[in-house]
């Protein structure tokens, strides 16, 4: 290259340095001596290169004090290392802190001279801005979420221990004898008590699915069995409308799907009632499995009723739209197919509907297909069935039974007096405390205990976990009665030992069948 050329390229790069927005910089290695510093330097640190260059002190003074210490470091590793990068915070002449990102690389300029450090320094307080905005709103979004969950755990509990109260008196008085217009009043609080029950727990899962908090459990179902169970539950709503129920041909159900069992009975059994209540009356309702090419099992629930329209359909499953089925008389919250949809998606499922004004509608639970090679489980020799015959004739037992209840919650305490009252061989003992409780249980060695969780010296885990250290207590059946109904929670109170999980509002039939049977009931818990 003639010197020319040569002069020509060095004004291009010079006009390439001085025009960018990076800062270029060469300086030497020891000692610390600025060669070159490009104009950017006093849109970035508010000084002008030729001030940078005559004071390298008062350059580098412009470092964050809580910064200037690793920056120190960091160039002198750029001393020996080949390149190094570092993100660190200036204050400008202004006062103005700022954000950069320096590259130190050495670079040989003449055959056996020293070599210079090569330095770009970029400004990136833009881009540290708008990253901690985002880090800011995500963790302010992680917060809300957090205290959504807990706002709504929380009013699911507060919300649980009164209705337990009305639901529980409510079905004592049922047991009562009362005249036709007091027991249609008993009727109509119990009934409303349920709808009431139903809304907490489908909002309370909407939310849990929405945080991510809600575990389920996958394993291979039967489903087939499933169908019976739903039906089971129906019979008496097919009949008040007269409906015919169509069930599948042959074995078509008898497939295995991956599913959370519980939970996808749950929605059959919510899409199975949907069609019996937007059934026109003496329809049809007709249940149907298959399975599909791409390795999906299909079980279908189709209806001859009023059937949903295109635009209405586009809101199907949006909580609480009832798609204006208020003024039918029908009763619905509007979030079941919401509901059901999230727990499909959770079992890598989907949903399909098709349907047409007043002719009808079929709703299609997809589900992956397990694909079963020799008999299952479930199918030979059926243990269940045996104990489900065993439990069939119901066990009378006039023994005296003594029961400790450890419970703060005076309505809940009545309740229980209430309730023991019916049953004369029942004797009950309550603690409001954990360790009174605990102290009673030592010396009384009741035949049942009862405790809830929240108590207020100690929590009723830790009662549990004191009765089952203890080899006089452990084997003494203990029932939590709670009003935290999730299932993680129930999980861990049986494996911690417990014989059994009431959920307030509870069952008072279930309870009674506790103090019939203290020790049958072992293991029947949820
Ligand atoms: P709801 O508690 O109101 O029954 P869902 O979430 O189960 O709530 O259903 C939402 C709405 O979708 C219902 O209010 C109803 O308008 C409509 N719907 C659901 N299933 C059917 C069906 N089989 N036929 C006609 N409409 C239906």
């Amino acid at each position: 290259m003639n010197r020319r050329a040569l002069q020509e390229s060095e004004e291009r790069f010079r006009q390439l340095v001085n025009n960018i927005d990076e800062v270029f910089i060469l300086r030497t290695t020891a000692p610390y001596r600025y060669v070159y510093i490009s104009p950017a330097v006093e849109n970035v640190f508010g000084l002008t290169a030729d001030e940078a260059i005559a004071d390298p002190a008062l350059f580098l003074s412009f470092t964050h004090p809580d910064d200037a210490e690793f920056v120190r470091k960091t160039m002198e590793e750029a001393g020996r290392a080949e390149r190094v990068e570092v993100e660190y915070r200036i204050i400008r002449s202004n006062g103005q802190v700022r954000w950069v990102w320096t590259r130190y690389q050495q670079v040989e300029v003449a055959p056996g001279d020293p070599p210079l450090v090569a330095v770009v320094v970029t400004d990136i307080t833009a881009q540290k801005d708008a990253h901690r905005a985002e880090a800011s709103a995500r963790a302010e979004a992680v917060r809300a979420n957090a205290a959504k969950t807990e706002f709504l755990s929380r009013m699911s509990h507060e919300l649980r221990t009164p209705m337990n109260a009305i639901l529980g008196f409510a079905q004592l008085l049922r047991m009562d004898e009362l005249n036709e217009d007091q027991h249609e009043s008993v009727r109509q609080i119990i009934h409303g008590g349920r709808h009431l029950l139903d809304l907490i727990n489908e909002v309370l899962d909407i939310s849990r699915i929405d945080s991510g908090e809600l575990a389920l459990s996958i394993e291979s179902v039967l489903v087939s069995d499933v169908l019976d169970e739903v039906m089971d539950l129906v019979v008496p709503l097919v009949a008040t409308r007269n409906l015919t129920v169509l069930m599948p041909v042959g074995d078509v159900c008898h497939e295995h799907v991956l599913a959370d069992r519980q939970r996808f009975k749950q929605v059959l059994l919510n899409l199975v009632a949907n069609a019996i209540k937007y059934n026109r009356n003496d329809g049809e309702i007709r249940l149907s499995c298959s399975t599909r090419p791409n390795g999906e099992f299909a079980i279908t629930v189709s209806d001859t009723g009023i059937g949903i329209g295109s635009e209405e359909l586009k809101r199907l499953f949006t909580p609480f739209d009832r798609l204006g089925r208020e003024s039918t008389g029908e009763e619905g919250t509007g979030v079941g197919l919401a509901l059901s949809q999230r727990l499909i998606q959770l079992m890598s499922g989907r949903i399909e509907v098709a349907s047409a004004p007043r002719v009808g509608s079929s709703f299609t639970v997809l589900l992956p297909l397990v694909k079963t090679v020799g008999p299952q489980p479930d199918e030979q020799g059926s243990p269940t069935a045996g104990a489900v015959s065993s439990t069939a004739t119901p066990l009378v037992r006039h023994s005296q039974l003594s029961v400790v209840y450890i419970e703060d919650n005076l309505a809940n305490v009545r309740l229980m007096e209430q309730i023991v009252a019916r049953r004369r061989e029942v004797t009950l003992i309550h603690a409001m405390h954990g360790r009174l409780g605990l102290d009673l249980i030592s010396s009384s060695q009741p035949g049942l205990i009862l405790l809830d969780l929240h108590l207020p010296d100690m929590s009723g885990e830790e009662v549990l976990r004191r009765l089952q250290a203890e080899v006089t207590t452990k084997d003494i059946p203990t029932v939590v009665v709670s009003a935290d109904a999730s299932p993680g929670q129930i999980r861990r109170i049986l494996e911690m030992g417990a014989s059994g999980y009431l959920t307030k509002p509870f069952d008072v039939e279930e309870l009674l069948r506790w103090f019939d049977d203290p020790h049958g009931m072992e293991g029947t818990a949820p």
